[in-house]
């Protein structure tokens, strides 16, 4: 990130702040709750405001574990490692309950299904229920399709959720009792002495204690560590008028890999995002945030396929910048050489599945010097 000397020529007020989050997302949000806990004053910042990113243009889909099929996971990163991210997962869940239900924001416990969309899917689903049960996950699998829409298979989490997730983030917000100061984007960080770290924003040059960088996809906008460690990648969603005749899913729909994603909106429209994997030459390594004509039509084609029975209009289509990381798991740490500048960043597109328990293990390294465990950041030496 790049600012020039006539937008800002380093003369702004000097602030003194013990903890500043930098990105006011879902992740930023909860790392702000989690250092109040531990006794922190707390101020968030971000370059527009609270929820304005990935957080609120999601699907808002709590499905438990990685984005990947568990026996393929554990074949990527080991067994123990996949054991302690489904327990992160559970963590992160549980934390969002306990956030909606202090604030008031809806959670419908409707179940997720991963579906096959081909024979081979399926047979992936199989070998994945069966590494799931036998880590004692009850999940269900069924060899025909229990949506009657042409796919081969699924694994039904019975305890996944459909959220409303801007509404989520901001009862995390004011949860938190942080300081907000909104529109004031961060454009250089240093840290001079052991015991503090000068944040230039444009409204102000804090000095603060701790500093944790909840900034997803732009983090390598702000620190060239983040470059080909956080890679910002597109996502895509539109939705449908309501329904004459009520939601047809009654379930978070997750086919081909994840790269199709489906439900129902608490207002009875049917919402279907995702299209990226026909067209990643567009969509990955961008932080323009503006819809494309190739997924777009996609989505829309999938709708007309697999929804004949849905005649609504198409009345909504957004995108959002996910932080993909290198490896598929968030990552932890310091900078270099700035101890006292953390991050909770690449959430791989399942920040609803990771982001808050991460953000915990954050604020617990940066307070207590705990190891993050498996998101922690030493695994890219
Ligand atoms: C279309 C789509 C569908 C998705 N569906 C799901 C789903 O169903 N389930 C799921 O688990 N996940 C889903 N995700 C992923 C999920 O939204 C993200 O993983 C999650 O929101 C990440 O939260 P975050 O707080 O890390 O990032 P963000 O919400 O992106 O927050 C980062 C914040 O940092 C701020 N910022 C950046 N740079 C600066 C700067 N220089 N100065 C100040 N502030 C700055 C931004 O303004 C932003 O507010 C989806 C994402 C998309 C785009």
């Amino acid at each position: 990130m790049t600012v020039s000397i006539w937008q800002a020529n380093d003369t702004q007020p000097v602030r003194e702040v013990d903890f500043l989050v930098v990105g006011a997302g879902l992740v930023g949000c909860a790392a702000a709750f989690f250092a109040a806990q531990a006794g922190r004053q707390v101020v968030i910042t971000d370059k527009a405001d609270v929820a304005l990113g990935a957080s609120s243009r999601n699907a808002g889909f709590m499905i438990t574990g990685l984005d990947i099929y568990y026996h393929r996971a554990a074949d990527r990163y080991g067994l123990p490692v996949v054991r302690e991210m489904w327990a992160l997962s559970q963590t992160t869940h549980a934390h969002l309950h306990e956030f909606a239900r202090r604030g008031s924001v809806p959670v419908q416990q409707c179940g997720s299904l991963l579906l096959a969309e081909s024979p081979e899917e399926a047979r992936e689903l199989e070998r994945a229920a069966r590494a799931l049960n036998a880590d004692g996950i009850d999940v269900e699998f069924h060899s025909r399709d229990p949506l009657r829409r042409g796919y081969f298979a699924a694994i039904r989490q019975p305890w996944d959720c459909a959220v409303q997730p801007y509404e989520l983030v901001w009862a995390i917000f004011r949860q938190s009792g942080a300081e907000l100061v909104n529109n004031n984007e961060l454009y250089a960080i240093r840290q001079d002495d052991a015991e503090c770290v000068t944040v230039y924003t444009r409204q102000y040059i804090f000095r603060a204690r701790h500093v944790l960088l909840c900034t997803n996809a732009w983090s390598p906008l702000i620190d060239p560590y983040f470059i080909g460690k956080v890679i910002p990648t597109r996502g895509q969603c539109l939705v449908t008028a309501p329904l004459k005749h009520g939601p047809v899913l009654g379930v978070c729909g997750y086919s081909d890999y994840g790269y199709m994603y489906y439900r129902d909106t608490f207002d009875g429209r049917l919402l279907i995002g995702g299209g990226r994997k026909q067209n990643k030459l567009l969509e990955n390594d961008t932080t323009d945030d503006r819809i494309t004509e190739p997924v777009q039509r996609l989505l829309e084609a999938y709708l007309r396929e697999k929804f004949p029975d849905v005649d609504a209009p198409v009345e909504r289509r957004w995108a959002g910048i996910m932080g993909f990381s290198a490896d598929g798991l968030p990552l932890v740490g310091t900078l270099p050489g700035r101890p006292r500048v953390g991050f909770a960043v690449g959430f791989h597109g399942h920040g609803l599945a990771l982001g808050v328990g991460t953000a915990e293990r954050a604020v617990d390294m940066l307070l207590t010097g705990a190891n993050p465990g498996a998101v922690s950041a030493a695994r890219f030496g």
